[in-house]
C-alpha cells in the first residue's frame, strides 16, 4: 500500500511570518491539515485548493477532538498515502503532545517529520519588548506549565528551586492559576516585588498585556478578567519593556481588519497591512478552476476592435491561453481596456497601453470581454472570453466564524465595488457576518465607486483614501 507522510509542524505563535520555511512548504503540499485553535488560521490559506482542513480545537457543539481521536486520524490519513500536516501553535514539542502523536505513527510505521516552531513563551515576550535573557537581568530561563492534568489542574513543581534558581520564568496556560503561582514563588523566596507581565494573544495585532508584580498580578488580572491564551512572564527582565516595546508601536497595531476580496491570489494590500502591525482576515477565500481555451475566439482575435479585461487575473489567464495556443499577440489590433485601475495596471505590465472602461466610446461593436464566471452575466450583450470558474471555498466559512469570534474586528476594508457585492452576498446575507459589525467597525472604501456601491446597501464609508495605493490606505488608517 502507498504510504503517506505526516509532518508535525509548529505554526509559530500567531504572526504568520513566524512559521518556518520548512513548515510553510509542508502546508503548501498538504492533502490534509489537522490544525489547532492556537495556530493562526490564516496559514491555511497557503494550502492547495481542495486540501482537507480538520479543526482539532474546541467547537461550540462538541468537546475538543480528543487526543486519541487525533492520533487515529493521523494514522488513518497517513495509511491512505496522504501528505498530512498536523499544525500546532508555537512549537509542537512545547506542551504540544507531539510525542504522543509521533508514537502513534511509529506504531504503524508511518513516515513522519517534526518541524520546530517558535514557541509563545519566547515570542510573546519579545513582541512585548522583552528578550527572555539579558546579561544584566537574566541568565537563566525556564518554560513551565502552570496547568496539569490533575484534578485541581495545579502542577506539582519544585517551587524552591524555581524561586531561587531561575531568573526568568515563562508560565504557559497559567491565568487561572495565577494566585497559586505567585503565592508559591513568594513563599519559596522570590520577592513580592518581582515584575510580572501577562501577554495575551502575543504576536497578533490584538496582543494585550498586563503588568504588575508577583504581589499584585493575580488581583489585577482578576479585576480586568484577563484570560488565556497568555504567557505569564516573571522576572526582573520585564523592566526592559519600557524601552524596547517595538511591536505595539507599529502604525497599525491594534487594527483588526476584515477585508473583502474577489481575488484568488494573495492580496499585496493585506500583506502590507500585516507588516504595519494589523491583523487581516480576508473574506471569502476563492477556489479557481481554469476554463479551457476558447480556440475559436482566439483564432479570430484580429476581428475585435476593443478588448475589455474585467480583472487583473483575467489579463494573466488570457495571455497565457494565447501563448499556449501559439497565437502571436501581434495578431491583436484591438485597443485594450480595464474595468478597474488594477486591471489597467495588469495590462500595462504586459507592455500595452490601456485605458479605463469608463473611457470607452459608444461604439459597442466588435468588443470582446475577458473574465471569469462571476462577470459573465453583466456582459451578456458582448462576446465573452471565459478564463476561469471561481467559487467561494466552503471549507473556509466555519473558519471565518471562529476568527470573528476570537478577533475584535474594528475595521472593514472594501477594495472594490465587486468586493462589496461579494461581502454582502456571501457574508452578510448568509448570516456569517453580523450587521452590527458593519455598524460598529470603521469602514474603508478604496475609491468613490466602491463607496457608492456600499451606499446602495445603506452603509456609509468612514474613510476613502486619496488613491487606492497601499501607502494611501495605510496613511488613512493611521489617523
Ligand atoms: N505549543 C505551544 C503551547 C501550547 S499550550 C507553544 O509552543 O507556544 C497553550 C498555551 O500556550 C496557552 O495557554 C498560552 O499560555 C500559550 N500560548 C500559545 N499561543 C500564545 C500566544 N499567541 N500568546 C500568548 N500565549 C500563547
Amino acid at each position: 500500500m502507498k504510504r503517506g507522510k505526516v509532518y508535525l509542524v509548529g505554526a509559530g505563535p500567531g504572526d504568520i511570518g513566524l512559521i518556518t520555511v520548512k513548515g510553510m512548504e509542508a502546508i503548501k503540499q498538504a492533502d490534509v491539515i489537522l490544525y489547532d485553535r492556537l495556530a493562526n488560521p490564516k496559514l491555511l490559506e497557503y494550502a492547495p485548493a481542495g486540501c482537507e482542513l480538520i479543526y482539532c480545537g474546541k467547537l461550540p457543539d462538541r468537546h475538543v477532538l480528543r487526543q486519541e481521536a487525533i492520533n487515529s486520524l493521523l494514522v488513518e490519513k497517513g495509511l491512505q498515502g496522504k501528505v498530512v500536516v498536523r499544525l500546532k501553535g508555537g512549537d509542537p514539542g512545547v506542551f504540544g503532545r507531539v510525542g504522543e502523536e509521533a508514537a502513534a505513527l511509529v506504531e504503524h510505521s508511518i513516515p513522519y517529520e517534526m518541524v520546530p516552531g517558535i514557541t509563545s513563551g519566547i515570542a510573546a515576550p519579545l513582541y512585548a519588548g522583552i528578550p527572555v535573557t539579558h546579561r544584566e537581568f537574566g541568565e537563566s530561563f525556564a518554560i513551565i506549565t502552570a496547568h496539569d492534568k490533575s484534578k485541581e489542574g495545579q502542577p506539582n513543581l519544585n517551587w524552591a528551586s524555581l524561586a531561587t534558581g531561575i531568573d526568568t520564568i515563562a508560565f504557559y496556560m497559567g491565568i487561572s492559576n495565577l494566585p497559586y503561582i505567585s503565592e508559591n514563588l513568594i513563599k519559596h523566596g522570590k520577592s513580592a516585588d518581582t515584575p510580572v507581565i501577562l501577554v495575551r494573544w502575543g504576536t497578533f495585532s490584538r496582543q494585550e498585556t498586563l503588568e504588575g508584580t508577583l504581589g499584585d498580578i493575580a488581583e489585577k488580572a482578576k479585576n480586568v478578567k484577563f484570560t488565556n491564551p497568555a504567557i505569564t512572564l516573571v522576572g526582573d527582565i520585564v523592566s526592559l519593556r519600557k524601552r524596547l516595546n517595538w511591536f505595539e508601536q507599529k502604525p497599525l497595531f491594534g487594527r483588526q481588519i476584515l477585508m473583502a476580496r474577489t481575488d484568488t491570489n494573495e492580496s499585496p494590500l493585506a500583506k502590507e497591512l500585516i507588516n504595519q502591525g494589523a491583523d487581516v482576515i480576508e473574506f471569502p477565500r476563492w477556489t479557481k478552476t481554469k476554463a479551457p481555451a476558447h480556440t475559436e475566439i482566439l483564432e479570430n482575435i484580429s476581428s475585435y476592435k476593443k478588448i475589455l479585461f474585467t480583472s487583473p487575473e483575467s489579463v494573466t489567464d488570457f495571455f497565457r491561453d494565447l501563448f499556449d495556443q501559439r497565437i502571436d499577440v501581434r495578431r491583436i489590433t484591438a485597443t485594450f481596456f480595464g474595468e478597474s485601475t488594477k486591471s489597467v495596471y495588469a495590462i500595462q505590465e504586459k507592455g500595452f497601453l490601456a485605458s479605463l472602461a469608463a473611457e470607452m466610446d459608444n461604439d459597442l461593436e466588435h468588443i470582446l470581454v475577458v473574465g471569469d464566471n462571476s462577470k459573465q452575466k453583466s456582459y451578456e450583450q458582448h462576446d465573452f472570453y471565459l478564463t476561469s470558474y471561481k467559487q467561494v471555498d466552503e471549507q473556509f466559512l466555519p473558519l471565518l466564524a471562529r476568527m470573528l469570534d476570537e478577533a475584535q474586528v474594528n475595521t472593514i476594508v472594501f477594495p472594490s465595488s465587486g468586493a462589496v457585492k461579494v461581502f454582502m452576498a456571501e457574508g452578510v446575507n448568509k448570516g456569517l457576518i453580523g450587521k452590527e459589525l458593519l455598524e460598529k467597525a470603521e469602514i474603508v472604501c478604496l475609491g468613490e465607486k466602491t463607496k457608492n456601491s456600499l451606499r446602495e446597501f445603506s452603509y456609509q464609508a468612514d474613510l476613502v483614501p486619496e488613491t487606492p495605493s497601499k501607502e494611501a490606505v495605510i496613511t488613512c488608517l493611521r489617523k
